[in-house]
């Protein structure tokens, strides 16, 4: 029998293999070309995959069943694109066809054609533009998709889903009665759309050679660009992505979270004087891929995207920018668990071009890694317009009596620049309003039911949420223990301090920011409006305040609780407060009144804190890296980590325990555990992990290879659910 053509078709089910098919019948000429969609059967079920490649083998036909349909006539994915996919794979040790599934927008990846790409857009008839705004009143929900079309003219999908309720009904209703049509337009015009330019700032000495140094390289170039807040790193990547295009190359800029930083895509525009192509996850599914297609046909010049973004094939790869990298949502933490920075390096490599790595807060990892010299350090060390950056005091809490977890002092300075006129910032990085709720008879505390956590108390939607499983639940009325009616909220959230707060600093208009009070499309708009336009001087909030923004009447920043990080269960925790309090701080102040910061503590004599507060974030970093060191943590180390987790609570133990004994010995990794993850009880399953160190890459990886798969075989494997995790940022 003569040999057969035969296609590797990659699947995205968890599976770390690729399955082999017959072309489609009649199939003649060419096959398929790696990178292209096949329907193909899987099991009982159809599936979605990718050709990874194709060989002439002697297999006897009814062994191998048939591609049923090619979907693509050209490849969706180039051979660089697959390439990165497949080393992504190898190196998470991540199923292959999951991890191309990451890469492409939905549709794509459930088959639909690259080329349908109108999208749906909504706006006011005439007589919903003469509506006056009290006749919805009763029917609340139109009444804010309406709010919204007059507000923004048209809007679409993307913009009606953060509504609360059935935007697409009360859509329905508001056509009905003739106040709101619909039309159609090419997804691609709206994407690219002109802007007018913003006038430019002539570049200061440091950015020029910055800007320089970034695009006078020849291939391969990674840098580090180390510039505190406000030091003009948006304004250095702005400038090198135009000499890239000049040259014809498309640029990547990764940011950690679109929905918070809308003056970043704003200021894109104004520089280039057309919209970027954006791609994140908020998206609709049609304008997610009208933007994908704009990246890999080079249409777009410059595509703005989160994480996943990293993998979107581009036609003419000339530089990726990864801004805030040291944030951690680059990292995925969960399924195919990547870090989107580590990912645009190697992808740089690969394509033979620069990649800046950007921040006022650089992580560990990136330092180091300058101090190897594999990344070269560009620095802005000073502030690009008339700001400064302010000095920073420790308030020690021992012995003070707080109201809402403020001191004296701190309420002091807030009399004084609040009476003065001037701006302040309160932050704290816990949202909600107590920590938890406690029975002052006998000391019972609101914990979940699903998981060893406490409930968060949310005064507002009078609920007890659990953060780390989504359960909720009424208050309870009474203590279930003692029957005890005193029921108190216990420890500091946001949603208190505003309350506290808002009754001291009426007048001067309190507004809080966190997740909870900007779900909302437009709410952060309007709350970072009321804040600019000086009619909220006093504002609350999480991290959130340390993103993206900037507020330069602010003239004191204090920080609640410094404490959190200084003794969190993980050996990042120090390193993610710091950057915290650095990034809250530098969104403040300007050189008139550079102002000051009061960070409150119960251990003022910590020496990270000391570090950070008197000689800066460098001081800390260095400091940090040391006991890293010590401690035989990353980046002096490499990491793999085991996950376990079922309802039976033995279960995960001894997946563990087999899977360790399947380690080699000798192969310098070092194995540590299983012990039961820090919070053991989550979502009602047992959590488990063991964790892999070795104080070099290579070995973990030859390790890693062979290892993974004998512990998919196990049949403990199947009572448990488990994931692997390379180079984990979190230990749990
Ligand atoms: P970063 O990204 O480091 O936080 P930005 O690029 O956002 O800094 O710059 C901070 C502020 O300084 C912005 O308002 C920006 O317009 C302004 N700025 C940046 N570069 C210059 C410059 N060379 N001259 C004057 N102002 C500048
Ligand atoms: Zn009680
Ligand atoms: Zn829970």
């Amino acid at each position: 029998m003569p040999d057969q053509p035969i296609l590797e078709v990659a699947v995205p089910a968890p599976l770390r293999q690729h399955f082999d098919y017959l072309p489609p019948s009649g199939h003649v000429g060419e096959l398929p070309a790696p990178g292209s969609r096949v329907r193909v059967p899987f099991g009982r079920r159809r599936m979605v995959g990718v050709v990874v490649g194709s060989r002439f083998a002697n297999v006897a036909e009814r062994r191998l069943r048939r591609v049923e349909e090619v979907l693509d006539e050209t490849p969706l994915l180039g051979a660089r694109d697959l390439e990165l996919l497949a080393w992504a794979a190898r190196y998470y040790h991540h199923p292959l066809g999951e991890v191309i599934a990451t890469a492409l927008p939905t549709r794509l990846r459930k088959g639909g054609a690259i080329d349908i790409d109108v999208v749906q857009r909504w706006r006011l008839t005439q007589a919903g533009q003469a509506l006056a705004p009290d006749e919805l009143v009763r029917a609340p929900r139109q009444a804010a998709v309406h709010a919204l079309l007059a507000e923004h003219q048209e809007a679409g999908a993307d913009d009606f889903a953060s509504l609360d309720g059935d935007w697409r009904a009360a859509l329905r209703a508001l056509s009905g009665k003739g106040l709101v049509e619909r039309f159609e337009i090419a997804a691609r015009e709206r994407d690219l759309e002109a802007v007018e330019r913003a006038p430019r700032h002539a570049l200061n000495p440091g950015q020029v050679a910055a800007v320089e140094a970034i695009v006078s390289c020849e291939g391969f170039a990674p840098f580090l660009l180390d510039g505190v807040t406000g030091s003009g790193k948006t304004e250095v990547y702005l400038h090198a992505i135009e000499r890239v295009l000049a040259r014809g190359g498309q640029a990547l800029l990764l940011v950690p979270e679109i929905g918070l930083t809308p003056q970043l895509l704003e200021r894109v525009a104004g520089h280039f004087g057309r919209r970027p192509a954006v791609l994140h996850s908020g998206l609709a599914d049609g304008t997610r891929q009208a933007a994908w297609r704009a990246a890999c046909e080079g249409d777009a010049d410059v595509v703005v995207g989160t994480r996943s973004a990293v993998f979107v094939p581009l036609a003419r790869p000339g530089v990726i920018v990864v801004d805030e990298e040291h944030d951690p949502s680059f990292k995925q933490q969960d399924g195919f668990r990547y870090h989107a920075r580590d990912v645009a390096v190697v992808r740089a490599r690969e394509a033979g071009i620069p990649v800046v790595l950007g921040s006022a807060t650089p992580s560990l990892e990136s330092l180091r890694n300058a101090g190897l010299g594999r990344y070269r350090t560009l620095r802005l060390p000073a502030r690009a317009g008339d700001a400064a950056v302010p000095a920073v005091d420790l308030v020690d809490l021992r012995g003070r009596k707080l109201s809402a977890g403020i001191s004296p002092q701190l309420l002091q300075a807030l009399d004084e620049e609040l009476d003065a006129g001037r701006q302040a910032l309160v932050f704290l990085n816990r949202r909600g309003f107590a920590t938890t709720l406690i029975c002052h008879d006998c000391g019972w505390i609101a914990g979940c039911r699903r998981c060893d956590a406490r409930m968060t108390l949310h005064l507002a939607r009078e609920r007890l949420c659990c953060h780390h499983c989504g359960s909720e639940r009424r208050p309870d009325s009474r203590c279930p223990d003692c029957g005890g009616e005193d029921l108190r909220p216990l420890g500091q959230g946001t949603e208190r301090l505003e309350a506290v707060l808002a009754e001291r600093y009426a007048a001067a208009g309190v507004v809080r920011i966190d997740r909870d009070t900007t779900r909302r499309r437009g709410s952060l708009d309007a709350k970072l409006a009321a804040v600019h336009g000086g009619q909220a001087r006093l504002l609350v909030g999480t991290q959130m305040l340390a993103k993206g923004h900037h507020f330069p009447e602010v003239t004191l920043v204090g920080v609640v609780n410094a404490d959190a990080g200084l003794f969190g269960t993980d050996f990042r925790a120090a390193e993610r407060v710091a950057q915290q309090i650095v990034q809250v701080v530098g969104r403040a102040g300007r050189a008139q009144h550079p102002g000051r910061v009061l960070v409150q503590t119960h251990h003022p004599e910590h020496p990270l804190l000391q570090a950070l507060v008197h000689s800066g974030y460098h001081a800390f970093a260095e400091a940090a890296l040391q006991e890293r060191r010590q401690a035989g943590l990353p980046p002096w180390t490499h990491l793999a980590l085991l996950r376990a987790e079922a309802v039976d609570a033995s279960a995960p133990d001894d997946f563990l325990e087999r899977a360790r004994m399947l380690l080699p010995s000798g192969a310098g990794v070092d194995a540590y555990g299983p012990v039961p993850a820090p919070m053991a009880r989550r979502g009602g399953r047992q959590r488990a992990q063991l964790l892999l160190q070795a104080p070099r890459r290579e070995p973990l990886q030859r390790l890693l290879d062979t290892w993974i798969e004998a512990v998919e075989r196990l049949p403990a494997a199947r009572r448990v659910r488990w994931s692997l995790d390379v180079d984990p940022i979190e230990l749990f």
